[in-house]
This record gives structure tokens, C-alpha cells and sequence, in this order.
């Protein structure tokens, strides 16, 4: 089911596009999701085929060669991507990420040398934000940039960095290291093979394992000016502008995991047979159902009047906030369902709720937590 309302009308491109994307995950990116989740591979072996479908260049202008996709279609994008690889949908959301922070903020040079190639697998990208030290709290990262002749230089250590094992850009956010900006920050796009950048994969995650994270380490690293993204002391309001919407995608994410949850119960439920008849007859198992299929729908109402919202050039922190919290919180109940109603055969790896209920986890995790989505919306509904 399309994260797409019923009396919704799309254009035709859109329409076909979002079907495309759902029917290429369904008979592609799932049987590859289950090996990556067995430590198979990875989706950046698959970034060609992803780039050549067009799902590395979905928000940037057509005018810059990209699909200049809205946000509710790349919102309803990032869900089909999800129903069958949560892993796919977060590298996918990631990359889009960056993209749109170059569209908005970065100067003539990136646009023609970088942006009008986004499309192309070689140009795959990754954020760095958080640290060990700073994860909730951004304001407080250390990584440094240090203002020298001609760019600067980048001292310090990224966390968490997913699509960092292959991406050959890291929009990096770095604290600037002179007088006249203390405590300010500055985003600048460092280049995979510059001198002193060293990468490491960050191992035994939980779920989306098919998603590379690793840790990067900047060793005086030079950058040159204008590589520096948006004005100098901007990096946490380029940071921050970004994640409102990035947040919407992570929703996108959470409904995909919940709708092949609920996918998965309805068809268990009427095969599985106890005490004579099938599970779905038990009042306590069709409750769990109903449940969930009511989250799902209330999640996808929640993305899609954010999304729409962003269209419509109407930034809402509290709508993108509310969807982030609602969809990623649902997606964890509703997997918890999802095995409750396999029982014992939801609990093994060869089922695929296994897998989804590990994969939901960290939704209400990344690009801000719950507890920090909810600081966010108590936050913007005290201002009415
Ligand atoms: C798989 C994965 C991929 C990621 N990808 C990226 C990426 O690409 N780029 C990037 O920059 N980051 C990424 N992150 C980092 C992610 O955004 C952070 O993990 C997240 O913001 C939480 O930060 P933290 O882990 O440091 O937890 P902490 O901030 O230490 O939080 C720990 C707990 O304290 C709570 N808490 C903290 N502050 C408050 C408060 N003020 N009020 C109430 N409760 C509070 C939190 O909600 C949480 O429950 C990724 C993380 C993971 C696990």
C-alpha cells in the first residue's frame, strides 16, 4: 500500500514513478536486503543500479539534471523503498540529504562541478554531524576547522556516519577555531581522498545492516574554501535546516518497516491454524491487526501533511517532528505485533519480522531522537 492518500491525485510521472520504485524493490532490493541483513554485501554494492533508476538525484531541480521530485513524492519514494529494504531507504534518504543542502547553500563552483553529476553512483555522499561526544547535543561537537591560506584545515572525529564506508563526499559541520567565531559552526564538503581522512566501518549494529556507518577521522585535513558550504559561521543552521526535512524521510522509513509488518501479520494470521481455526479468528490477534493497521494509517496521514507542507514552502518544525515521532514510535509497536503473532516463528532470522523489528529500532534513534522530537513539538505548540 502507497504511503499515497486515495483521494490524492498525482500527475502520471509521478504516479509511474512511485510504482516503478515499488515494484523494483519488491522483486530486487528485498531478496538483496535479507543477504545484507546476513552480512551479505552491502546497498553500496548496488549504488550503479540505484543511481541508473534515478534514486540518487530525486529532489535536485531538473534545471541541475536531477528528478526535482517533491517531497511527497520522494516522502511516498523512501516508504516503497522501505516496505522491502529499510536499508536502501536510509542511504537513499542520506544521500538526498546532502544534495539538498548543496542545491540550497553551496556556491556557483559546486553547483556545476558537483551538483549537475548527483545523479551518478561516483558522487554517493554522507552528513557529519554527530560524535562520540555530541549526539543530541550537536552545538556541543569539537571537530575543528581551522581558517589557513586558501580553505582550512579539519581536525577531529565523526560518528555514526552513514553511507561512510563508499561515499566520496562528507558534508562535514565543524566548530571554527578563531576569536571572531567562537562557538560558531561551518559546513564544508570534504573529498574521500583527501590527505589525512581515515574511515572505519563501525561493526555488530542491530539492524539496517545492508547501511554502512563508520567512523571518520580528519587529520588536519585541507579543504579548500570553496568548498565551504553556506556562509561561514552558518554550518548548524545547514545542518539544522536540513534534518527538519530528513526527518520526514526517517518517517518515510518507519511507515515502509510497519506497512511489510503489517503485511507479514495479515498473511500469518490467515494460514496459521491453532485450536481449529486460523489465528485471524482470535479476537486477540485481529485486535493486534486493527492496531496496527490504524498506526500505519495515521503514520502515513502524518508524513503526508508534513511533506506537503514542505511543498508548499511551509516549513513546519512541529508537523516534520510529529511525523518523525508518530511513524518511528508506530513502527516499533507494530513490529513488536508482527512477532507476537508469528510466536516462535517470528523469533528465528528466516522470518522477516525478525529482521523488520530490529530494522524499526532505530528509527526513534537517528536524526533526533524521540525524546528530542517531543522537546521539538512541546516547544513549537508553547509558542501559540
Ligand atoms: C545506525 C546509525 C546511523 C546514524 N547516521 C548518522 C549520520 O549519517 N550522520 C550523523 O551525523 N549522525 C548519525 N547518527 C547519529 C544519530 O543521529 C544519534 O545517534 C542520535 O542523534 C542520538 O545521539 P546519541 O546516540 O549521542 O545519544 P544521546 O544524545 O547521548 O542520547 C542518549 C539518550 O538520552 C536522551 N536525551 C539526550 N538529550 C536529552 C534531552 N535534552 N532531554 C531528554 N532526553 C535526552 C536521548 O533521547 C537518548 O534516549 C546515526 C546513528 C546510528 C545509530
Amino acid at each position: 500500500m502507497s504511503l499515497v492518500p486515495d483521494h490524492i491525485t498525482l500527475s502520471e510521472d509521478e504516479r509511474a514513478l512511485i510504482r516503478a520504485v515499488g515494484k523494483f524493490a519488491r522483486n530486487e532490493l528485498l531478496p538483496l536486503d535479507r543477504a545484507w541483513d546476513r552480512g551479505e554485501g552491502c546497498v553500496d554494492d548496488i549504488l550503479p543500479k540505484l543511481a541508473a533508476m534515478g534514486l540518487m538525484n530525486l529532489v535536485v531541480p531538473t534545471s541541475e539534471g536531477g528528478l526535482g521530485c517533491a517531497y511527497h513524492t520522494y516522502a511516498a519514494i523512501i516508504h516503497e523503498l522501505a516496505v522491502s529494504s529499510p536499508a536502501t531507504a536510509v542511504t537513499i534518504g542520506v544521500h538526498t540529504q546532502v544534495g539538498d543542502i548543496l542545491e540550497r547553500f553551496a556556491g556557483e563552483s559546486i553547483h556545476s562541478e558537483v551538483l549537475t553529476h548527483w545523479g551518478s553512483a561516483d558522487n554517493f555522499a554522507a552528513f557529519c554531524l554527530s560524535e562520540a561526544g555530541a549526539g543530541s547535543d550537536a552545538s556541543s561537537a569539537r571537530t575543528t576547522a581551522v581558517e589557513v591560506d586558501g580553505g582550512f584545515r579539519i581536525t577531529g572525529e565523526k560518528m555514526w556516519v552513514t553511507n561512510g564506508l563508499s561515499a566520496r563526499w562528507f558534508l562535514t559541520i565543524c566548530k571554527l577555531d578563531d576569536a571572531a567565531n567562537k562557538d560558531r559552526f561551518c559546513a564544508l564538503l570534504v573529498e574521500r581522498d583527501s590527505d589525512g581522512l581515515a574511515i572505519d566501518e563501525i561493526h555488530g549494529k542491530m539492524g539496517i545492516r545492508g547501511s554502512k556507518t563508520a567512523v571518520v577521522n580528519f587529520d588536519n585535513v585541507f579543504v579548500a574554501t570553496d568548498r565551504l558550504i553556506g556562509g561561514k559561521d552558518q554550518g548548524l543552521e545547514v545542518a539544522l535546516s536540513s534534518l527538519g526535512k530528513s526527518r520526514v524521510g526517517i518517517a518515510a522509513q518507519a511507515s515502509g518497516i510497519s506497512q511489510a509488518c503489517l503485511t507479514e501479520m495479515v498473511s500469518y494470521a490467515r494460514e496459521r491454524e491453532q485450536f481449529g481455526q486460523t489465528i485471524g479468528k482470535f479476537q486477540a490477534v485481529s485486535n493486534m491487526i486493527a492496531d496496527s493497521g490504524v498506526e500505519l494509517e495515521a503514520s502515513k496521514s502524518l508524513i503526508w501533511r508534513a511533506a506537503v507542507g514542505i511543498d508548499r514552502g511551509e516549513f513546519d518544525r512541529r508537523a516534520t517532528s510529529m511525523a518523525k515521532l508518530y511513524a518511528s514510535e508506530a513502527a516499533n509497536r507494530i513490529a513488536y505485533r508482527a512477532v507476537q503473532v508469528h510466536g516462535g516463528t517470528g523469533y528465528v532470522q528466516e522470518c522477516r519480522v525478525e529482521q523488520l523489528y530490529r530494522d524499526a529500532r532505530i528509527t526513534s534513534i537517528y536524526e533526533g531522537t524521540s525524546e528530542v522530537q517531543r522537546i521539538v513539538i512541546a516547544r513549537e505548540l508553547a509558542k501559540n
